[in-house]
């Protein structure tokens, strides 16, 4: 299959761990990557955000990233990038005149635009397939973040709209279908393939970093408030108070490379926060790090804990339960579904920094149950995640939507393919 990936701000080529650049990224490349050695050719189009960015990179066999002049060459927040997604529809509109695709898969609603439009406009009486992943829904953020949500006021209506539009839509996670249905999106065309976690470059086991206090535990992410760090902060001098005092908490994520961590105000306003409340000294902000040093750092950890307000999927729990390291995680969106309570982690209700210290003191108590948890996190990581395992669910999703659009071509019934649709 020739298969076009749109992923306006999220390049599959970009450093992880700044404002804008996470799971997504994460998603597109490692996706991308094991479609083209399942035999497919992929070609991932992004918004140029640097001018000395060449035109084409020919990343692996059989998969190309594109970069596509769409706004200013430079990196601008996802948020207000909408006025240049006509640019990148016809931008992808033109390299399909020597690679045209057999369907376009976009991420992000913005994406979902750009590749609507360009699959129209391509050839109006027989548009290219459009497979959509949203990653984050805005009906989501705005019910989290209220007046502080970013995004564009047009997404409220476009981001439907495009979910009605698309030939297809893919879901990271049960919960997620439920927000799309409530969105007039009509589930019949709604199949589920989640985020996967790279398993060669995060094993089982493997090299811990080392440690200088009796306990660490980990928040990995971007730093935005709703990944809710500020909560694990709270959580310190409770744990203190359960005889866990000698812990660190170690941060990393960072602002991307516009920022130093001394410049970034959630930087700063979570280490004011620390020094508010006197756990400054168990603070250790590490900033942004790249990828292959993230397995020692996740082993390193007795948990890793992902306290998010909502989180859509969320790759990090994986990430930690693949390297065997238990999470505590907030019962929220995705990882209702990826942590298993008791099992793979300890759940924890939403912004609750008491509940956050009473999981991490058992945690911290009980080595075996640390370990055995740990355990069958990097079963279920193994099992479920890997990315082999997500693009054959994926690629069983283009197959029923090629299926369904050349029987529509044809005047045929649509009959969708037993097992894809919900
Ligand atoms: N990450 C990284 N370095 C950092 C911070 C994050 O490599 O400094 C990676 C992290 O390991 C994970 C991704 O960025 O693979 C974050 O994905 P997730 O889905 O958890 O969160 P999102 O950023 O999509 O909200």
């Amino acid at each position: 299959m020739k298969i076009a990936m749109v992923s306006e701000h999220a390049s599959p080529l970009a450093a992880l761990g700044g404002v804008d650049a996470g799971g997504q990224n994460v998603h597109v490349a490692a996706l991308s990557s094991t479609l083209a050695k399942r035999g497919h050719q992929v070609t991932v189009y992004t918004r140029r955000d640097d001018p000395d960015l060449p035109a084409r990179v020919a990343v692996a066999p059989g998969l190309a990233v594109v970069h596509i002049d769409a706004g200013p060459p430079r990196q601008i927040p996802k948020d207000q990038l909408l006025p240049f997604m006509g640019e990148l529809a016809e931008g992808m509109r033109r390299d399909w005149k020597r690679h045209a695709p057999d369907l376009v898969h976009a991420h992000f609603w913005m994406s979902g635009l750009a590749a609507l439009q360009a699959s129209r406009r391509t050839d109006p009486a027989n548009p290219v397939p459009v497979v959509q992943t949203f990653h984050a829904l805005g009906s989501v953020k705005r019910r989290h973040q209220g007046s502080a949500d970013t995004s564009p006021v047009a997404r409220a209506w476009l981001e439907p709209w495009v979910g009605r539009a698309a030939d297809w839509v893919i879901a990271t996670c049960p919960d997620e279908v439920f927000e799309l249905k409530a969105l007039g999106i009509d589930p019949a065309k709604v199949s589920i393939a989640p985020c996967g976690v790279d398993l060669d470059l995060f094993p089982g086991t493997g090299a811990a970093e080392p440690r200088t206090r009796t306990h660490r535990i980990l928040s990995v992410g971007r730093l935005v408030p709703r990944k809710g760090v500020d909560l694990v902060i709270e959580a310190l001098p409770l744990l203190s108070e359960a005889g866990f005092a000698d812990v660190e908490l170690m941060v990393v994520g960072g602002s991307g490379d516009a920022l130093t961590l001394e410049d970034d105000p959630e930087a700063r306003r979570l280490t004011s926060l620390a020094r508010q409340i006197g756990v400054e000294h168990q603070l250790s902000m590490r900033g942004q790090v790249p990828r292959n040093a993230m397995p020692g750092i996740f082993r390193s950890a007795d948990a890793v804990v992902c306290t998010p307000w909502y989180e859509p999927f969320g790759i990090v729990p994986l990430e930690a339960m693949a390297c065997g390291v238990p999470v505590v995680a907030a019962a929220v969106g995705g990882l209702r579904e990826t942590v298993v309570d008791q099992q793979t982690g300890l759940h924890v209700p939403p912004r609750d920094p008491a509940a956050i210290a009473a999981a991490l003191a058992r945690l911290l108590a009980d080595p075996e149950m640390r370990s055995d948890m740990g355990r069958a996190g990097t079963r279920r990581a193994q099992s479920r995640y890997s990315w082999e395992r997500v693009a054959s669910d994926t690629e069983k999703a283009y197959r029923t939507l090629l299926a369904t659009h050349r029987s529509q071509s044809s005047g045929e019934g649509l009959e969708p393919l037993e097992g894809a649709a919900l």
